[in-house]
């Protein structure tokens, strides 16, 4: 193995970073303070108030440090940005992933999505499963879902101890039980983050009620689709007296509840005086719950929403919906800005939640990034009515990074060219990428007595290395 010189730069960085330099007990010597470093990109972070080009720096899956300069030769592995921005992770608290049960027509079941596919490929790192199941079952999805994702998979309980299992179950006001749902709440901390009403069609208050209950005991925030409207029970009445500030207006460019002014079209007595009360607004766009011909007045009066959500499921994510960036994109058009948009897809939804480990780049939060690019052209986005917004302008993931690893890249600006040699980087690549890696030396599989190995094949001459086999991986790369 060749010698690596230390840079002197490094020798000084180890002398002024102090604690940050201190490597554990299994990284090489001599190892670079920090894992990875996005060089030159434009941060967006509204906690700090950020919105220029800074480098970011991460370490054990935290962020180390955000500066102006930080030399390349401090991480093990540099990536540098051209026109691009570095957001936190995206947080989508509105998701239906309790897939898998097999049950038919049923949010805790069919008509729920496996995370990872529709998440970390759109910058997603945090997804909030809205309601799908409710205390009687939440172990199950717990253990099927949220133990089994890449994504970091959040819930919000139903206040239907049966979840989201369909009209029979959603209206059944004997199985809204605030004591089991908080208990359930508080036996789970920071992966319940708060209750979820939806879906009721009678013209009681039960399910609020309860639902609000159950939040006050545990702490946690209610989010409510209203379900049917009802003259018994008026959104105002909701916005105004029923919730508590804090709790979430989901679905709230529907249309549908009285979010307009039945008169002027223009904001609604519930909405003014809910967002007065400090109650949340988000999107949750769904198959049905995002009309351009609400949003577009709403966010002419200066009624624009907090948080910024897609309600993904199998009805939503191939119609008007589609994706996290595409909803998010649909504010660009209206003319929000980029920041603010960011901003409700961060750091506004990590408070709503209560979550404000996440959603932010400060110094020692969890190191979830995207990495986005922005695509000009002429772009058409649907609402839930196939009425267009056209658009000049289009958010892309381009890598993103949860707990300070790459998992996803979509250009491969984290990637080596195939005809060298694998870098220093690669070869600490565990510190700081998920993605495959090639191997050292005669890695890919191990050749007969006899049988030519695969470096002979390679561009590059073949360097034996100390580091040669120990990735773990023999024969059954697929
Ligand atoms: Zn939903």
């Amino acid at each position: 193995m060749k010698l690596r010189l230390i840079p002197l730069v490094t020798l000084f960085a180890v002398s002024i970073l102090g604690a940050a330099a201190q490597q554990p007990a299994s990284a090489p010597a001599n190892s670079p303070d920090y894992d990875l470093l996005l060089k030159g990109g434009h941060v967006i972070d509204a906690k700090n108030g950020i919105d220029d080009v800074y480098d970011v720096a991460i370490k054990d899956g935290k962020i180390a440090k955000v500066d102006k300069n930080i030399p390349s030769n401090y991480a093990v592995k540099t990536v540098v940005l051209k026109d691009m921005y570095v957001v936190p992770g995206l947080i989508d608290i509105h998701v239906h992933v309790y897939a898998g049960t097999g049950e038919r027509n049923s949010y805790a079941g069919d008509n729920s999505v496996y995370p990872d596919g529709f998440t970390l490929r759109v910058g997603v790192t945090t997804v909030v499963d809205a309601g799908c199941s409710g205390w009687r079952n939440f172990e199950d999805f717990k253990d099927h879902i949220i133990d089994r994702s890449q994504t970091r998979v959040l819930a919000m309980l139903n206040i239907v101890g049966h979840g989201m299992r369909g009209g029979k179950y959603e209206n059944d006001t004997t199985d809204m039980q605030a004591e089991p749902t908080a208990a359930m709440a508080k036996k789970y901390p920071n992966i319940i983050v708060g209750i979820k009403t939806a879906h009721f069609m009678g013209p009681e208050w039960t399910p609020v009620e309860q639902a609000v209950k159950a939040g006050t005991i545990a702490n946690i925030p209610v989010m409510v689709d209203f379900g049917g409207r009802r003259t018994e029970r008026p959104m105002y009445q909701l916005l105004e007296e029923k919730l508590r500030p804090g709790d979430i207006y989901t679905h709230a460019f529907s249309g549908e509840r009285g979010e307009q002014d039945f008169a002027t079209g223009g904001v609604g007595r519930g909405m003014r005086e809910g967002r007065a009360r400090g109650i949340y607004f988000d999107v949750g766009h769904g198959q049905a719950s995002f009309a351009w011909f609400t949003a577009i007045p709403l966010y002419k009066a200066g009624f624009a929403p907090d948080s910024i959500s897609t309600d993904l499921h199998i009805e939503s994510m191939n119609a008007g919906m589609k994706d996290m960036l595409n909803v998010g994109d649909k504010y660009l058009a209206m003319g929000m800005p980029l920041a603010e948009v960011v901003r409700d897809m961060t750091w506004n939804p990590a408070k709503e939640i209560k979550q404000t480990q996440l959603g932010n780049l400060s110094q020692g939060a969890i190191a979830d990034i995207a990495v986005l690019s922005i695509q000009h052209g002429e772009f058409g986005f649907d609402d839930a009515y196939s009425t267009y917004l056209k658009g000049d302008k289009k958010m892309q993931a381009e890598l993103t990074i949860k707990d300070g690893k790459v998992v996803y890249d979509l250009n491969a600006i984290s990637g080596e060219p195939w005809d060298q040699p694998p870098s220093e980087a690669v070869r600490q690549a565990k510190r700081w990428t998920r993605l495959r890696v090639q191997g050292f030396g005669p890695s890919h599989w191990r050749p007969l007595p006899g049988q030519p190995t695969i470096q002979d094949w390679r561009p590059y001459p073949y360097v034996p290395s100390e580091s040669s086999n120990q990735d773990g991986r023999t024969t059954t790369n697929h």
